[in-house]
């Protein structure tokens, strides 16, 4: 997967993202990362983005000419047509059947605001998808486009390491994964369920389905009941 991301603090993507398994897979060469710095696109000659909104009201918003010579530059160097996604509170809540969806494009071009915000003009002309990372307001899209482009990560073959995968992990199957340990057997006199030092795979398989379903009762009434919908025989494993 190649990214492209759109932003006024390229140093903050790249040191972001560019570290453990995200920097592991970079280095394979399973996803390819730049980090494209919008001011350097502004025809101003005072490196200016950003200016006054019309009709008043207080900060500045990014002004159109320099984000689409910015996009526009990506664009001629993509293989095709790739989706843009502007990060926006007012965007679709990411969520990891979306992460899914995005792990299969071979392109995504990420555009991040800052200030009050990106002229409508110019996200009308090449947005295809909003998304928002959750119902507050930070300054800047790039630690939203940090999350998504994680998310989408991990989940694209290789990225994990061939020994590791997401399958079992929160949401992956609609419910939340059950409690983990490691060693060692007794800590703070606290000790491991027997059942998963018991070597029999059957029984520790049908222990984390329960746990899984009952953290998630628990935890996450909204998911739980949609799963149950799905798969009524799953509540045997409770019995
Ligand atoms: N004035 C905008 C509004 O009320 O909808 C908020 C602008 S916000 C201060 C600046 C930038 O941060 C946005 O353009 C967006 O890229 C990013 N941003 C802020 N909160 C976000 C969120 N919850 N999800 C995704 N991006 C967000």
């Amino acid at each position: 997967m190649n990214v492209h991301i759109l932003t006024l603090f390229p140093e903050m993507i790249m040191d972001g993202l560019h570290t453990s398994i995200l920097a592991r897979a970079m280095d394979k060469g399973l996803i390819t990362l730049e980090a494209v710095n919008i001011r350097d696109y502004t025809l101003s000659k005072h490196k200016k983005v950003d200016d006054y909104t019309y009709g008043g009201g207080a900060g500045m918003l990014m002004q159109a000419q320099p984000v689409y010579d910015a996009y526009m530059s990506v664009k001629e160097r993509m293989s095709g047509p790739a989706r843009v996604i502007y990060m926006s509170p007012q965007g679709k809540t990411f969520d990891q059947e979306l992460a899914m969806e995005l792990s299969q494009e071979e392109e995504l071009v990420i555009l991040c605001g800052h200030y009050e915000g990106i002229d409508e003009r110019v996200l009308e002309e090449i947005v295809t998808d909003e998304i928002s990372i959750g119902d507050y307001v930070l300054t800047g899209g790039e630690l939203p486009a940090m999350v998504v482009v994680d998310a989408v990560s991990r989940l694209i073959p290789g990225v994990l390491g061939n020994r590791v995968s997401s399958d079992t992990d929160s949401f992956m199957d609609g419910l939340l994964e059950y409690p983990q340990y490691s060693r060692p057997e007794v800590w703070r006199d606290k000790k491991v369920p027997d059942v998963l030092l018991s070597g029999n795979h059957a029984e520790v398989d049908k222990w984390r389905r329960k746990q899984s379903l009952l953290r998630t009762r628990e935890r996450r009434p909204d998911l739980y009941e949609a799963y149950i919908k799905e798969h009524p025989e799953a509540e045997k494993f409770l019995q």
